[in-house]
């Protein structure tokens, strides 16, 4: 059985291992970069990016994670999608630039810091997923090499490009595996 490493520096990692589990992988938390090689695949959180973004290079978590990223598939959910992107704006902070998205944070406004949309699904069979939007960022641009495998208000807010996948949504909230599942098959 495949093992998938969930970033446990800060952020709802706990809902994310009963996801994995649910997918049918194996989850470990991941607080050290020996922790992490020892995974087929890892998930950035949701939580607060400038907070993992320091706890990372406090741990000595950057350089490892790129070279993760490399080799192997990560799965990054709202903060976790800011952090895995090109760019990041709004403001802007560094990021590990292993997928070509570029991001703005906390971009549906403070009026409506938290949503829950029926949000449809291009690939995977098509349909439609309860999304959790949660100060959530909107992917304002997909490179060529990026695929859209779900879309709200027009917005790509479920991208794949290689081995890596982002939302900017929480599935590990909702009981619905779809999303987790298309990870594990990454592995
Ligand atoms: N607003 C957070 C950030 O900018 C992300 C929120 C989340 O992960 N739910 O990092």
């Amino acid at each position: 059985m495949k093992t998938v490493g969930i970033l446990a520096l800060q952020g709802d990692f706990e809902a994310h291992r009963k996801a994995i589990e649910r997918a049918g992988a194996r989850a470990a938390e991941v607080r050290t970069a020996e922790q992490m090689n020892a995974c087929d695949g890892l998930i950035l959180p949701g939580g607060e990016s400038t907070t993992m973004l320091k706890l990372l290079g406090l741990e000595n978590l950057i350089e490892p994670l790129r070279e993760f990223g490399q080799k192997k598939p990560i799965y990054g959910t709202c903060a976790g999608a800011i952090l895995i992107a090109r760019e990041v704006s709004h403001p802007a902070q560094p990021s590990l630039d292993l997928m070509d998205i570029g991001v703005e944070r906390n971009a549906y406004g403070r009026q409506v810091d938290s949503h829950i949309a029926k949000i449809s699904v291009d690939g995977n069979g098509g349909g439609e997923l309860e999304a959790v939007f949660i100060r959530a960022p909107i992917i304002r641009r997909v490179g060529s090499g990026v695929r859209v495998l779900a879309r709200h208000q027009g917005d790509p807010v479920w991208v794949e490009q290689g081995q890596h996948m982002a939302t900017t949504f929480h599935p590990e909230l909702t009981g619905d595996a779809r999303v987790h599942q298309h990870f594990v098959e990454k592995l």
